[in-house]
């Protein structure tokens, strides 16, 4: 599939928050080899390139991207006993959410709280994502990858992903072409223990409880659409890229009086974002331009209809530094950041 069979080189047709200009190029790489080749062969010649998953979180500037944008589309699942787990290997094209469903419907554990994250497969470990008490790197066993600069497939382990909060060694970092992801599961109709109170108060179970695995999946497609947080067409509230800035983590000292505190393993603290926001005078739906916060959730910037890149980006600026004047906490943004900044 290419432009010339009637797909728009309009990278806001492309992308959640309906936002970017035209791409110069934009192909279809339908499996891991033409993936690898198109890139390659754009590097040799010296052409930039933006490797798009499901543009879920990605931010295109109106001007677009003057090179070529290749559309990740090599879907697929397959599944291998590794002792007492099966591990799963997902193809980067693979949409994320039916990757969860194929998991539970095989009796499967460990993803249940990750459903209903937009996206592809292969965008997953890049920023970590994480959801109601679960990181794709707790499952995360490897990533198989294609190493732009020395040329060649590489398999990294969890620990060279060197993976963080919302972020990891891929994050930021056009080196490496995701080509899959490996995913350790527990056989299992009962869900890994719930880490989140929200969850469990909705499931009716104690924190560290379990549930079966599809009602937690069933639960946590409820708390989404509740915030926004599933893409839906019928709800303009979730034409977003997710949250848009990071819950900041800061030395104890620096949280502002308040604020939720969550201790994180290296002595900080990590805050929310959320409550900054609203506490800084920016409340659910603020906005009166086409862009706004969501009505379901501060976190989220909305493309409520006809915006540009440059007014998303200019009312981001405005929040995050009426953030930082009322409590001296600079906001990191969450998504990928093509030909802007904040
Ligand atoms: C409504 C909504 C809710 C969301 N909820 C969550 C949430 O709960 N938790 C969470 O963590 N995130 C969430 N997100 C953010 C987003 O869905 C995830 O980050 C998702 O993994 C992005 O996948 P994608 O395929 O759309 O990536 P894209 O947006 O297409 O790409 C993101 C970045 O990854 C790069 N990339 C993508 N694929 C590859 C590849 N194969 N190889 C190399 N680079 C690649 C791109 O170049 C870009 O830099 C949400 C977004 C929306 C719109």
């Amino acid at each position: 599939m290419d432009p010339a069979a009637g797909h728009s080189l309009l990278l806001a047709d492309h992308t959640t928050i309906h936002l970017g200009g035209p791409a110069k190029n934009l192909v279809w790489a339908q499996d891991a080899a033409e993936l690898v080749d198109v890139v390659s062969r754009a590097d040799a010649d010296g052409t930039p390139v933006l490797v798009l998953g499901g543009g879920s979180n990605l931010v295109v500037a109106d001007a677009g991207f003057d090179g070529l944008v290749v559309q990740v589309a090599h879907r697929g699942v397959a599944f291998e006993q590794a002792g007492q787990q099966m591990v799963m290997h997902a193809a980067a094209g693979a949409i994320w959410d039916d990757v969860v469903t194929s998991s539970l419907a095989r009796g499967l554990a460990g993803l249940e709280c990750l459903s209903g994250i937009p996206g592809l497969a292969g965008a997953t470990p890049i920023q970590n994502v994480g959801a109601y008490g679960t990181e794709i790197s707790q499952l995360v066993t490897s990533v198989p990858v294609f190493d732009r600069v020395e040329r060649r497939h590489v398999t990294l382990s969890g620990v060279d992903c060197q993976f963080g909060y919302r972020t990891s060694a891929l994050k930021g970092a056009s080196r490496y072409l995701v080509l899959g992801v490996d995913i350790a599961l527990t056989p299992s109709e009962t869900s890994q223990p719930v880490r989140y109170q929200q969850l469990a108060d909705a499931l009716g179970v104690e924190l560290g409880g379990r549930a079966a695995a599809l009602d937690v999946r069933a639960a946590v497609l409820g708390l989404r659409a509740a915030k926004g947080m599933l893409i839906d067409p019928g709800d303009p509230d979730s034409v977003s890229v997710g949250s848009f800035f990071t819950n900041p983590i800061l030395p104890d000292a620096e949280v502002p009086a308040g604020a939720p505190q969550w201790p994180t393993t290296d002595g900080l603290v990590k805050t929310s974002a959320a409550w900054l926001i609203e506490q800084a005078g920016f409340v659910r739906g603020f906005g009166d331009g086409r862009v706004g916060l969501s009505n379901k959730h501060t976190l989220a910037l909305v493309n409520r209809g006809g915006a540009t890149t440059a007014e998303l980006v200019a009312f981001a600026v405005h929040i995050r530094d009426g953030v930082r004047s009322r409590f001296g906490v600079t906001l990191d943004v969450e998504p990928a950041l093509v030909g802007v900044a904040l």
